[in-house]
């Protein structure tokens, strides 16, 4: 089974209106094709709209890094999915350990947000990942299970085996501490080994898993050569044009 891959940067909270057509800039017309892999970016929500706009040709994805549930109403502060819907973004991510944390999403707010999504036509990119406590207590196949079962409940076959997943491990986001890349391979396949058991296996030969947390242009040939990688998420190498382009190069 050939699952393209995904390579999305995550600007998180980062950058001002006029750095981010500097980086459309330097990046035109330097991605690779999109029949060898997809190339997104997930920005604040006042750059969504500029990113589609300004992405021209360049087969650039654009992704919100947070959505809201419900897709109208008296909801201050918070962005739809049919608003996403409606100005062709195609991705959202969800459950980000940091919206996890500082936001206090729960498991039961990500699945919403999924069901939400998957409803409008925009795809999730569900994020799943321990901490370094979780880690070292050799307890994260289970905890990663319980995440993606829970974010999954009640979501149809179909539409899990067109999500994409992403595995983060907390102790390797933005500390440089990348996990190996055995490891990295081993946690992801526990994702997909739980896609499994849960909607059969032509579902989880489907669903695109990533890998996130200290990606760097050196580190990612190596992570993407595993069976059960499919993609990474981004942060801080994402940021700059040069090096999101060099995560490219193996394309
Ligand atoms: P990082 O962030 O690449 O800076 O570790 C990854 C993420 O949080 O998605």
């Amino acid at each position: 089974m050939s699952r393209k891959p995904i390579i999305a940067g995550n600007w998180k909270m980062n950058k001002n209106l006029k750095e981010v057509f500097a980086f459309m800039a330097e990046i035109d017309g330097k991605l690779p094709s999109e029949d060898k892999v997809e190339v997104a970016i997930a920005a604040p929500a006042m750059y969504l709209v500029p990113l589609v706009h300004h992405r021209g040709k360049n087969p650039l994805k654009v992704a919100a890094e947070n959505v809201y549930f419900e897709n109208a109403g008296a909801f201050t502060g918070e962005i739809s999915p049919a608003m996403l819907a409606a100005e062709g973004i195609e991705y959202s991510v969800i459950g980000h350990s940091e919206r996890r944390e500082y936001f206090h999403e729960t498991d039961e707010d990500i699945n919403k947000k999924a069901k939400a999504l998957i409803a409008a036509g925009v795809t999730p990119i569900l994020c799943c990942g321990e901490t370094l406590e979780t880690f070292e207590a050799g307890k994260t196949a289970e905890w990663v299970s319980a995440q993606i079962e829970a974010g999954l409940a009640g979501i149809d076959a179909a539409d899990v085996a067109k999500l994409v997943i992403a595995y983060e491990p907390i102790w390797a986001i933005g500390t440089g501490k990348t996990a190996t890349a055995e490891i990295a391979d081993e946690t992801c396949g526990v994702v997909r080994s739980t896609v499994e058991k849960l909607y059969g296996k032509e579902v989880s030969d489907a669903v695109r898993i990533q890998y996130g947390g200290s990606v760097k242009p050196e580190t990612v040939a190596e992570l993407m050569s595993k069976e059960n990688i499919d993609g990474a998420l981004v942060g801080g190498a994402a940021l700059e044009a040069a090096s999101f382009l060099g995560l490219l190069e193996i394309y």
